[in-house]
């Protein structure tokens, strides 16, 4: 399956749309030229082009599987971690005391972008394991950090996150494993956890285990939840795997897609792990974790609508059907509908993902709480908008194909099954829609307006030159300040029932107002008649979406379980 690693656009939006430029003016992130950028990217892009894409369709012919207690990956995907690996590329964000390379999110964001498209059941363990470094980095004690760093760091070693249980799914509050203190530092990890992303492997010499778990003098609810590192094999004290823990894979899920990714029913029967943070503090830590993975998560969906869109463009500029200019199905104009709606809605949440990456390194370079919350902000817009930007892309990617789009072998089926997941796992979009319209606004909307104010500003600023596009983005943008002030002043009900509506028009406006910043870079160019589609025919969605969102609960509850009987 070929792919083109997108770099060019990359810069074009690192340059003109995100504003990278102060992330590479500050002193942290001094060494992010755009010569660097460019090497990275281009080095990135080779590996997605070369070694990751043709193991596509090896994960999903070919899924993990569990043999005698051991993890069979598919064909081809231990050279592909290796060479992720042995690029670098695990970790280019990492500290560079334990190995990593200390460049800014926003290239992480570029690279897991291209791994995604290129081969997303494969690159779910790279993101797992850079969410592990990023709460290890920031909560462990030294010794934990100078042991199992520099491993997970060089990819010789992979990490999990390991909430769910049966009982708890998006109440993570629920969940029962439990741990108990060894007395020697170490506890005793007992419980069953579900779903476990890359839970085990035959490539990697350890797996380590990030494990949610409750003390014995635990109050319930996710206050009493403590955070522990469990590996697979407890290492010594030069960091080599040594005796076996009491942890098992009791069996791998069979999916609707994401195949080549082994999916595990976890088992703890006293297995040794270490606290990460403070007892009774887990989730604390497991935010660092999962606020990482739910940007990475929209990433993941971005990335696979540019591979879908990649795919369906090929597809379709080799059809042939009906008389046309170029005898091609690209020349009918729902053709062209859908191939521009793939392209624009892709640009607009990758510029989304981007910005939010940014601003996390805004937030680590320059301490900043504005940048703090203005990533906060972002990260449930990113990752609902950018998963189901993924899913809406994947679909038109089968429609553009026709019937071949229902053929397995064309490969189009697979983008849309695969990237599916990606709306539910790190938190489902609906809990990503009440943390926007719940903790999120609870600054009374301050970084909301924030936002907006700047977005406002912005299409102020392009009346002069692209007068009717920056006219249409400023009146959307007053209906989302009109719809947020409608949020801040109704109880959590009334938000929550429009809390879906709310994140996608809030997403629609924020997308309109990266592409006009794009149109006025690129005058007379493809980003600008790109722009014009997506202002003219997708922005305008949001006068519905937030119409919807300011209906209340009272309707949606007046209609009883009764009425919505089968
Ligand atoms: C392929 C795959 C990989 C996964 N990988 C991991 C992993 O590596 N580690 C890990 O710990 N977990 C993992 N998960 C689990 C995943 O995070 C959960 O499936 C997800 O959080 C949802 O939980 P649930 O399945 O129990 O659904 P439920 O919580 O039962 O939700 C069902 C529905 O109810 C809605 N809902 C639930 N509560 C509320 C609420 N309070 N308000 C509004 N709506 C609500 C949900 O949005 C959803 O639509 C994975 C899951 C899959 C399928």
């Amino acid at each position: 399956m070929s792919y083109r690693a997108p770099v060019s656009e990359f810069r074009f939006l690192f340059d003109h749309v995100v504003g990278f430029d102060q992330v590479s003016a500050t002193e942290r992130f001094a060494e992010a030229t755009p010569e660097t950028v460019e090497a990275v990217l281009t080095e990135a892009g080779k590996l997605c082009e070369e070694v990751l894409a043709p193991l596509q369709r090896a994960g999903d012919l070919h899924p993990a599987q569990l043999e005698n207690g051991i993890v069979r990956t598919s064909p081809g995907f231990g050279d592909g971690l290796r060479a992720i690996a042995e690029g670098g590329w695990i970790a280019i964000a990492a500290d560079p005391e334990y190995g990593g390379m200390g460049l800014p999110m926003a290239m992480t964001t570029a690279v897991n972008d291209m791994m995604s498209a290129a081969c997303l059941s494969l690159q779910l363990s790279p993101l797992m394991t850079q969410g592990q470094i990023e709460a290890l980095e920031n909560h462990a004690s030294d010794e934990l950090k100078a042991l199992y760093l520099p491993k997970l760091i060089s990819g010789e070693w992979t990490g999990t996150m390991n909430l769910t249980e049966p009982q708890a799914g998006s109440d993570v509050g629920a969940l029962t494993t439990k741990a108990e203190p060894n007395g020697d530092g170490s506890y005793a990890i007992t419980g069953q956890k579900i779903y476990i992303s890359w839970g085990d492997n035959d490539i990697t010499e350890n797996v380590c285990h990030l494990v949610l778990a409750r003390l014995p003098d635990a109050v319930p609810g996710t206050k009493g939840i403590s955070l522990f590192l469990v590996p697979k094999r407890i290492p010594d004290e030069n960091g080599v795997p040594g005796v076996a823990n009491s942890l098992k894979v009791v069996s791998l899920e069979h999916k609707m897609g994401l195949h080549g990714s082994p999916t595990a029913v976890m088992q703890y029967d006293g297995a040794t792990g270490w606290l990460v943070g403070e007892e009774h503090d887990g989730m604390r830590a497991m935010f660092t974790m999962m606020n990482n993975a739910r940007l990475g998560v929209g990433v993941q969906g971005i990335g696979v609508a540019d591979g879908a869109y990649q795919h369906a463009l090929a597809y379709a500029e080799g059809r042939k059907q009906g008389r046309t200019e170029n005898n091609t199905i690209t020349d009918h104009a729902d053709v062209r509908r859908m191939l521009a709606t793939m392209k624009a809605d892709t640009f607009a949440a990758r510029a989304i993902a981007l910005a939010n990456a940014v601003a996390i390194d805004m937030e680590t370079a320059t301490g900043h709480a504005d940048w703090a919350t203005r990533a906060a902000l972002l990260t449930p817009i990113t990752k609902a908008f950018g998963t189901d930007t993924g899913i809406d892309v994947a679909e038109l990617g089968v429609q553009v194909h026709g019937g071949m789009g229902f053929i397995e072998e064309t490969g189009a089926a697979q983008y849309s099954r695969d990237v599916r997941v990606t709306a539910i796992y790190e938190g489902t979009n609906g809990i990503q829609s009440m943390d926007l319209v719940g903790r999120k606004l609870m600054d009374g909307g301050e970084a909301a307006y924030r936002l907006l104010d700047e977005m406002e500003a912005d299409a102020e600023a392009a009346r002069a030159d692209l007068p009717e596009l920056a006219e249409a983005v400023w009146q959307a943008c007053e209906t989302l300040r009109e719809t947020t002030e409608w949020m801040v002043a109704h109880g959590a009900q009334d938000r929550f029932a429009g809390s879906v509506p709310y994140l996608r028009g809030f997403a629609r406006v924020l997308g309109a107002h990266f592409h006009l910043k794009a149109a006025r870079a690129d005058r007379g160019g493809k980003h600008e008649r790109l722009a014009a589609f997506y202002i003219h025919r997708l922005l305008p969605e949001h006068v519905g979406l937030l119409t919807h969102a300011r209906q209340g609960a009272e309707d949606l509850y007046a209609l009883s379980m009764d009425d919505l009987a089968a």
